[in-house]
């Protein structure tokens, strides 16, 4: 897995994180298997909401999250899920999760079975439980 980081200077303290620890906690929600080719990018910019995708077949995941976000926080994602989530780890293992969920259904189907590329709900609902198998104290209310 390669990872990339991309903040303005000193957004990182403020998320109370690092390259180093965002590096950790992709480590340990991506696991080892079938990762090796798989590229991350983590930006952190002056946006209002984070907003995550995955290009399965680029082997590609892209995520972004606000600079300032305070933490910790409860916010609604896109899908109507309302998340807490207790530091930016957290919420970095939540959004990684939910698209290695896609990654992982494009490259390994035999570990997803049943998937649907437009079921949000199956995506979340791995993020949350996954996050938490983790160690990440995350909470989230379905719609
Ligand atoms: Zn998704």
């Amino acid at each position: 897995m390669y990872i990339v980081v991309d903040a303005p200077p000193g957004a990182l303290d403020a998320l109370h994180t690092s390259a180093a620890a965002i590096g950790d906690v992709l480590k340990v929600v991506a696991g080892n298997k079938g990762i090796a080719h798989l590229v991350v990018v983590v930006r952190i910019l002056p946006c209002t909401r984070w907003r995550a995708v995955c290009h399965a077949e680029d082997g590609l995941i892209d995520m972004r999250f606000a600079t300032g976000m305070p933490y910790p926080c409860t916010a609604m994602d896109i899908y109507g899920w309302k998340w807490t989530f207790p530091d930016f780890a957290s919420h970095l293992a939540v959004v990684a999760s939910h698209e290695l969920y896609h990654y992982r259904a494009h490259h390994f189907p035999q570990d997803v079975p049943g998937y649907d590329p437009r079921d949000e709900t199956a995506g979340n609902v791995y993020a949350l439980a996954h996050a938490q198998q983790c160690g990440f104290q995350v909470q989230a209310q379905r719609p």
